[in-house]
């Protein structure tokens, strides 16, 4: 498979070569240059998820010759104690639990087979140098990294969360941080000031420099990386052909997923899941009150001249979804006209687009209405939820109620609602003197178990971050990793 860049249809590189680039030399994002339906998707019900993700892995990375399925099998392993994923059920509504592996967000599937990926594309590209992975996070992207590059030779992970903006556990989970390859910085400022840094630092020639003489390359472990997004698409396909399987869906039946976004990632590989045959009918876009992404849904114009609003969906709180140029490209075909799109974006934070996006629909949700359904759907199915999900679950009621529609729906949940004990003890009015104690309050409430990982982060006292100011990244950066 041959991967082109966004912004210049002619750069087209190996998946190889797009997973150690991240991003096009000319600003623009690798896409694989075509993606057609998989002839006969239906006889792939029944494989596991392990054997689906080798098959769909093996379409995508291609010119990977060797060792593709020894890195699911290494990613997929004993980590995810109750498998990759849960499909929950409830007659009708079906929700599709992607947050069982160490740090408790869907994070963790792509992010414990990125580093495998890597390995094999650095071999077979032949670098010699180590890489450096530079990630800023909004809360969950950071631990998963942070837990799948952790202890791996010829990779350094370096984590920045921004002071203002992480919740509790999330932030407990970075500092508590293991591993002789990590670093956790706490930068004081909020997402988007850690974003910008990080960002710069990729363009910085200085610091590059830097690294070059330590024997580092520097990459990124979020959504703009391929190997991060290819990964995702598995779960849309497994669940699609364990919903036929299990007779909930006729062959050729279609299915709705309703997902909620940030940067666009999750969505994007259902979308890539349709283009690979999964009958959709709709994908359902949600967002919370930084709603840049359904406001571009319905009106063609995307506007980030506002201000980033901290919500109780911290993953979600971004204004430049830097995912959507991959469906925009795909939608047009037109790298020149992107490319005018996303210079107008970084120049004015605003363009408009002509596009056909009538596979979607999206909302978004207040704050007290998360709340509010995350009482619901307690009250309704004895079923607990966490913020980013019921943000998801509100935006496919407003759906329901405009549009009737029966087709059978899933929700993606992408978090454990574990990480946010607090704000969802505050949808039941129900006080806690401290974290703990939400957390013990949150089990007796739901009636589940407290995950272990969970638990472990109260058990271990010594923490470690580094304190940076903001405009200080670079500095702190190349002093600590010396
Ligand atoms: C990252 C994240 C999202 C948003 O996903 P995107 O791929 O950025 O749209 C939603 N929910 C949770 C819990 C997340 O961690």
């Amino acid at each position: 498979m041959e991967y082109i860049s966004t912004r210049d249809k002619n750069n087209s590189v190996s998946s190889t070569k797009a997973v150690i680039e991240g991003i096009a030399e000319d600003g623009g994002l690798f896409v694989p240059k075509e993606v057609k339906p998989i002839e006969d998707l239906n006889s792939l019900v029944g494989y596991s998820y392990n054997k689906l993700c080798k098959y769909v892995l093996s379409y995508f990375f291609d010119d990977i010759d060797d060792g593709l399925d020894e890195a699911v099998d290494k990613a997929y392993d004993e980590k995810f104690k109750n498998g990759v994923l849960k499909i929950r059920d409830l007659g009708d509504i079906a929700f599709l639990e992607l947050y069982h592996g160490v740090s408790l967000s869907f994070k963790d599937i792509a992010l414990s087979i990125l580093p495998q990926l890597m390995r094999l594309s650095m071999e077979k590209e032949k670098i010699q140098e180590d890489m450096l992975i530079l990630t800023a996070t909004s809360g969950d992207t950071g631990k998963a990294a942070l837990e799948g590059f952790k202890n791996l030779e010829r990779f350094k992970v370096a984590v920045f969360f921004p002071n203002d903006g992480v919740s509790f556990i999330q932030e407990r989970q970075m500092i508590t941080q293991e591993g002789d390859n990590t670093y956790v910085f706490r930068l004081m400022g909020n997402f988007d000031d850690a974003q910008r840094e990080v960002k710069d630092l990729f363009s910085d020639a200085e610091f590059l420099e830097e690294l070059k003489k330590m024997n580092l390359r520097l990459t990124s472990a979020n959504s703009i990386n391929i190997a991060r997004l290819i990964p995702q698409v598995v779960y849309y396909i497994y669940t699609y052909l364990e919903i036929l399987n299990s007779g909930k869906l006729s062959k050729g039946e279609k299915i709705n997923f309703c997902v909620p976004t940030g940067n666009f990632g999750n969505v994007l590989a259902a979308y890539y899941a349709h283009k690979l045959g999964v009958p959709i009918n709709k994908l359902i876009v949600a967002s919370n009150e930084n709603n840049v992404l359904s406001d571009f849904f319905k009106t063609k114009k995307y506007n980030s001249n506002r201000k980033l609003i901290k919500t109780i969906s911290p993953s979600m709180d971004i204004l430049v979804s830097s995912n959507l140029e991959r469906l925009l490209f795909d939608l047009t075909n037109d790298d020149e006209l992107i490319k005018m799109k996303m210079k107008s974006l970084k120049e004015s934070g605003y363009y408009s687009i002509d596009v056909d996006t009538d596979l979607f629909y999206a909302d978004f949700m207040k704050q007290d209405e998360v709340e509010r359904h995350i009482k619901t759907v307690f009250d309704k199915y004895n079923y607990i939820i966490d913020p980013h999900t019921a943000v998801a679950f509100g935006v496919y009621n407003k759906y329901l109620a405009e549009t009737r529609d029966l087709t059978y729906t899933v929700i993606v949940s992408t978090a454990s609602p574990y990480k946010f004990p607090k704000e969802i003890l505050k949808a039941f009015n129900i006080s806690a003197k401290d974290e703990l104690d939400s957390i013990n309050k949150l089990a007796i409430l739901s009636g589940t178990e407290i995950p272990p990982q969970i638990l472990d982060l109260f058990n271990k006292g010594q923490t470690r971050e580094i304190v940076v100011d903001k405009g200080k990244m670079k500095e702190k950066l190349l002093n600590t990793i010396k």
